[in-house]
């Protein structure tokens, strides 16, 4: 009678390691829910803290996870993971410093890069007017040539009529009254020409200004980048009993951070592959409409 007793524990704990080994994500199971549920090899889970100040309802994150779960699933046609409120593996949203300094970094960009846009808009109203000005002188040296040229041939003119007319003649008056006229013209040329002096400084001015905001512009840049060096670094971590966030930037980045550590839970290491669900840093994937890559596949199959 005590053998078999002994004998079907030995046969159970053998089962166990087999099971345990073609399922490394059994490791992560209670003992209870292993026992209880003896053929079901998929990895529970549940979601237990969610910190509030990331602004997303523990509905929406387990709502989140069961999306990561299905990434797994309808890449694999395989059901890995089960969400279970009782699970031994948890996921918490832990908020500290991390996230604030990442929401610092973010602040900081945005302001950069509106301080970028309205600089940008800024260097093209002040290239207009910069082709505006120019016109515009051009225009006034052409009038200035034009009058000193027919100043000239009136005088020209005048010292011809004056070998030929007494002095009061009717060609004579004629071009004295034509040269006043010319020199009235010259006269508001030249007041034209001060105002348009006039404009040209500010301009310069205006364009030193802005070259001052370029140079705080350029110095807000090296400031952040020397407060926010670029690093590596991972938006979560898998814990054995734990999946702990830390840090996303939106939903569809949680989802994938939340998919990643699933992966960590299912045994697998990274790849080298950006595109990667388990390349090591969340950037070049495709955030939204996910789909298993070739090397996430491959990480499975070789686990
Ligand atoms: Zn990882």
């Amino acid at each position: 009678m005590r053998f078999i007793y002994i004998l079907v524990f030995v046969l159970m704990s053998l089962f166990w390691v087999v099971q345990t080994q073609n399922h490394p994500q059994l490791r992560f199971n209670s003992a209870w829910d292993r026992i209880t549920h003896p053929f079901d090899t998929r990895l529970r889970f549940r979601v237990s803290d969610v910190d509030p100040r990331f602004g997303l309802s523990q509905t929406e994150v387990i709502q989140l996870s069961k999306e990561a779960m299905e990434i797994w699933h309808q890449g694999t046609n395989k059901d890995f993971f089960v969400y279970d409120p009782k699970a031994k593996l948890t996921i918490r949203l832990i908020y500290d410093n991390r996230q604030d300094h990442y929401n610092a970094y973010k602040k900081a960009q945005q302001k950069l890069n509106k301080e970028k846009q309205q600089n940008d808009l800024h260097a093209e109203n002040l290239s207009n007017s910069r082709q505006s000005l120019a016109q515009q002188e051009a225009q006034l040296r052409s009038r200035q040539v034009m009058l000193h040229a027919e100043a000239a041939r009136l005088k020209q003119e005048y010292a011809s009529w004056s070998r030929i007319e007494q002095r009061h003649g009717e060609n004579l008056q004629r071009i004295q009254q034509q040269l006043i006229s010319v020199r009235d013209q010259a006269a508001q040329l030249d007041h034209e020409i001060d105002a348009f002096n006039q404009q040209n400084n500010e301009f310069n001015l205006q364009v030193s200004s802005f070259n001052q905001k370029i140079d705080q512009y350029n110095a807000g840049v090296i400031q952040a980048s020397q407060r926010f060096p670029a690093r590596e670094f991972h938006k979560g971590v898998f814990m054995g009993d734990q999946i702990q966030i830390y840090q996303f930037d939106a939903e569809a980045d949680l989802r994938l951070t939340l998919a990643h550590e699933l992966g960590h839970a299912l045994g697998l290491g990274h790849h080298q592959d950006p595109a990667a669900l388990m390349y090591p840093i969340l950037g070049a994937q495709q955030l939204e409409g996910f789909k298993l890559m070739p090397a996430d596949q491959t990480l499975l199959y070789y686990r």
